[in-house]
C-alpha cells in the first residue's frame, strides 16, 4: 500500500455520532472474543447475554454489533455509552487499511464524511497511523 499519508493526517473527533451509524456495508463493526467479554464485564452481564443481546453473528459465524433503527444500540444521544470498553474498529476509525489504501478512497469514504477528519490540526503522526492499522487488522483476525 502506497503511504500517501506518510506526513501524518489531521484528525479530531466532534463526536458527532455519525460513524456509529450504518451506512451500507460499512454498518459493520467487528467485535471478537475479547472485545465481547470486555464489553460484557463493562456492563456486568455474562458473555452469551452480550452476544445474545447486542450482537448478530454474520454468514461467516463472525460476531457483529447490532445495529437497530440505523445506529449501534451502545449509542445515546451521539455519546457512546460504553465508551471505555468499546471495540478495536472504533478506537481507530479512520485509521483503518481499506479507508486509507487511496487519497480518493479516503476522501469518499472519510473526509466527504467525519467532520473530524475536516480539520487542520492536529495532525496524527504516520507512526500512530500505521500502528492503529495493525491493530485494527489484528482485530479482525481474531475472533
Ligand atoms: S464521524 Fe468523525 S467526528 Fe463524528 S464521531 Fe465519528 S470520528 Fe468523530
Ligand atoms: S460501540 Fe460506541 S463507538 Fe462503537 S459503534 Fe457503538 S456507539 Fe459507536
Amino acid at each position: 500500500m502506497s503511504e500517501w499519508w506518510k506526513d501524518g493526517l489531521p484528525f479530531s473527533c466532534t463526536q458527532c455520532g455519525k460513524c456509529c451509524h450504518g451506512r451500507g456495508e460499512v454498518a459493520n463493526v467487528n467485535v471478537n472474543y475479547a472485545e465481547r467479554q470486555k464489553m460484557a464485564d463493562f456492563l456486568d452481564i455474562k458473555l452469551a447475554e452480550f452476544n445474545r443481546l447486542y450482537t448478530r453473528q454474520n454468514e461467516d459465524g463472525h460476531r457483529l454489533l447490532r445495529f437497530v433503527d440505523g445506529h449501534c444500540t451502545f449509542l445515546e444521544e451521539a455519546v457512546c455509552t460504553i465508551h471505555e470498553a468499546k471495540p478495536v474498529q472504533c478506537r481507530t476509525w479512520p485509521f483503518w487499511e481499506e479507508l486509507l489504501e487511496s487519497k480518493d478512497a479516503y476522501q469518499k469514504q472519510v473526509l466527504d464524511f467525519c467532520p473530524g477528519s475536516d480539520v487542520e490540526t492536529p495532525v496524527v503522526s504516520a507512526e500512530s497511523i500505521r500502528a492503529q492499522m495493525e491493530e485494527t487488522e489484528a482485530a479482525l483476525l481474531d475472533d
